[in-house]
């Protein structure tokens, strides 16, 4: 392998790549084989044509994935258990804990054939890394992007975070049963004696924090008879389903019912005290689920409390960090709010029950539907108020659209492209706090007495501006707890500022690579690849945004992007199915080659499925035929005593054999700065056969 590196030392650079680090967290699966094959295979096909390379892998070393493998590692159940094992130990042992993994993935990457420069992977959890993300941050806050938001956010009440929609697009939804409730608010403004507002929910928890109930004001609400006595107000289109037979009383437009006070389901509580509830309008209500009127809790959710907003509502915030409910909420205070109780407790079968017993359940009933959960741990999300710290991306939209523009997306006619500008038009701003421990110290700096902040960009930045703890940090990387010693002077007020406690989200760290490791001289890279829909949301998006704002352009000029790996039957591989497969067990039982090539010979814009049957049959169909090629050559090569001529020295492509002379027709012509044979074979039409030439 030193030779092959060696070999176009001197010669030029006309091509580059950019490797996207794997976490260092697990051994590989098969999974990961399929991409580091193209990566080889395309670096390889550039050293053949001659050209100088960097060969750098990278290894992605912090973050929430990292430290969620290490507590169960170390059988930790959430966020206490680390602060009682001591940050400093944590963050060590994660430290430690990916070396682990990226040893034993390079030995397992060597196995698989990929040559790369071992000795010199990079590491997002470097200094540089770290600092390169510092100066990324600082020119977002150079040009206004970053703010402090204050905000119902999903939150994984087992991690301690909340969960950004990046990570709730890619993997964060699951279909989910849980029991819904109808229930009735009895109006208490005058000439609406014993009429009641119908409202329907699929999170009982947050009953208890309702402040308002939401109508459409151009929707039809009809008053229809209801139980002992009562008379329900509910949305025509919605009467048929949630009241079916009843008589109608009276019709009104929902604008009409807009102003109307009621009685809250939990005014008994201490946290509800003085909370007037009202109907407000709403354009998003709509009539095809529940009643038409919607129950609004600005703490329980991102609507909500907007909602509030506009209308100047109360807000009751239930629940803690772990996801249990705060003082001041009687029985339910300490409980958990989620359906996944730890405890095993059903929290919303008691809120039914205590509504049944105050009178004001009408219905309960299970519902199925797509409910977020924490794409780490599977804990079901929960919604709760909190300050996040973001990057605002409005303004950076049309940017990263034309620097998206400026790339090449391959394989070509599948509209790669234009999935990643049309999740580029959508995305909301980017939160990029966590509020957990092993990862970026986010570079923010909060005045403790007037509450200003700034955004440091460098080490040296902060050594200059520190005016205490920087003798405990010296020495020490930019991690938690060492870096939240320093403080530094506020331009203000003249007090002391200190680090936020957050540290960033993961795709920060990835997507800086462009910046903190190739040099000028590499940059930007020729060509990336990763999984298209693994990445488009992740380190594409993160790729794009970071080296945007620092250069102006994206730091690749062509992206490949292959599908996904499924199991034999299509089916997605997970190792709770019990159908993934570790990359050493297939290694042993196929072999590496084999691997690499269906690997290199599938079309990348599709599925790929993976098994031992396939490979199988791909060993009598191909490598068993091309075996015996070769063993019949060398049986009568050595019989004959015949040695390879060497192109080289026979300085002659006329003297060569015919049979070379055909092998080297068939291969393709090299193009400067070209594709190489899979960018050949991705363009030429998608059949299997087409990526055989390589
Ligand atoms: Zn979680
Ligand atoms: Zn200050």
């Amino acid at each position: 392998m030193a030779r092959y590196l060696a070999r176009n030392a001197n010669a030029e650079r006309r091509w580059s790549f950019l490797d996207g680090p794997i976490t260092a967290n697990n051994p590989m699966g098969v999974h990961h084989a399929w991409g580091r094959t193209y990566k080889d295979l395309f670096q390889r096909y550039h050293t053949m044509l001659g050209e100088r390379q960097r060969y750098q892998n990278g290894y992605d070393c912090q973050g929430l994935w990292i430290e969620v493998e290490a507590e169960r590692e170390l059988g930790f159940k959430n966020k206490r258990d680390i602060e009682s094992y001591g940050i400093d130990r944590f963050v060590e042992y994660c430290k430690a804990r990916t070396q682990r993994f990226a040893d034993r993935i390079t030995e397992q990457s060597i196995r698989l054939g990929m040559w790369m420069d071992w000795e010199h992977s990079y590491y997002t959890n470097s200094d540089e890394n770290n600092y390169t993300i510092w100066a990324f941050l600082a020119a977002c806050h150079e040009r206004g992007l970053i703010y402090k938001g204050h905000d119902v956010m999903p939150w994984c009440p087992r991690c301690g975070t909340g969960l950004s929609n990046m990570e709730l697009a890619t993997e964060g939804y699951r279909e989910l049963s849980h029991l819904s409730l109808t229930v009735r608010l009895p109006i208490t403004s005058s000439g609406h004696e014993d009429e009641d507002l119908l409202v329907w929910t699929t999170t009982p928890w947050t009953l208890s924090s309702n402040v308002a109930a939401a109508v459409h004001p151009e929707l039809t609400y009809v008053l229809v008879e209801g139980d002992n006595g009562r008379r329900w107000w509910l949305s025509h289109g919605s009467q048929p389903r949630m009241a079916p037979g009843a008589t109608v009383l009276r019709e009104a437009r929902g604008a009409d019912l807009v102003g109307l006070l009621y009685a809250g389901p939990f005014d008994e509580l201490p946290a509800a005290a003085g909370v007037e509830h009202r109907v407000v309008p709403w354009d998003e209500v709509s009539d095809e689920e529940g009643t038409g009127i919607v129950h609004i809790a600005p703490g329980c959710g991102q609507e909500d409390f907007a909602l509030s907003k506009q209308f100047g509502l109360a807000v009751i915030d239930p629940i803690d960090e772990f996801g249990r409910f705060k003082e001041g909420f009687g029985w339910q205070s300490g409980r958990y709010a989620g359906a996944d109780d730890p405890d095993g407790a059903d929290l919303a079968r008691e809120v039914a029950d205590d509504l049944e017993a105050k009178g004001l359940l009408v219905r309960r009933e299970q519902y199925r539907h797509s409910y977020p959960v924490c794409w780490r741990c599977g804990t079901q999300a929960v919604f709760r108020l909190v300050d996040e710290w973001f990057i605002a991306m409005d303004p950076l939209r049309a940017e990263l659209a034309d620097a998206t523009r400026t790339a090449e997306w391959l394989p070509q006619g599948i509209g790669l492209e234009e999935r990643e500008l049309d999740w580029l038009r959508n995305m909301a701003d980017w939160m990029i706090s966590k509020k957990r421990y092993y990862g970026l110290a986010l570079p923010i700096w909060v005045c403790d007495g007037c509450d200003a902040w700034e955004v440091i960009g460098s080490h040296d930045e902060l050594r200059e501006r520190a005016v205490a703890g920087w003798d405990e940090f010296e020495g020490h990387s930019p991690h938690r707890p060492w870096i939240d010693a320093v403080k530094i002077a506020c331009r203000s007020c003249g007090g002391q500022a200190q680090r936020i406690r957050d540290v960033g989200n993961p795709w920060l760290d990835a997507g800086i690579v462009g910046q903190s490791t190739m040099g000028a001289d590499w940059y930007p890279a020729d060509f990336v690849t990763e999984s298209f829909p693994g990445q488009f949301r992740n380190w594409f998006y993160a790729l794009l945004t970071e080296s945007t704002v620092m250069t102006g352009r994206p730091p690749f000029k062509t992206l490949f992007g292959y599908a996904l790996l499924r199991d034999e039957h299509g089916e997605e591989m997970h190792k709770s199915k019990g159908n993934a497969i570790p990359f050493d067990d297939a290694a042993s039982e196929i072999g590496a080659d084999v691997m690499r090539w269906m690997f290199s010979s599938v079309n990348p814009a599709v599925n790929m499925n993976f098994g031992y049957h396939l490979a199988h049959e791909e060993v009598r169909r191909f490598f068993l035929p091309l075996w015996n090629t070769y063993g019949f050559f060398v049986t009568y090569a050595r019989l004959d005593g015949w040695t390879p001529s060497s192109p080289e020295a026979d300085g002659d492509a006329a003297a060569r054999t015919l049979l070379d002379r055909w092998i080297l027709s068939r291969l393709p012509a090299p193009r400067a700065g070209g594709l190489g044979c899979l960018g050949w074979a991705a363009r030429a039409r998608a059949s299997r056969g087409a990526g055989a030439v390589c």
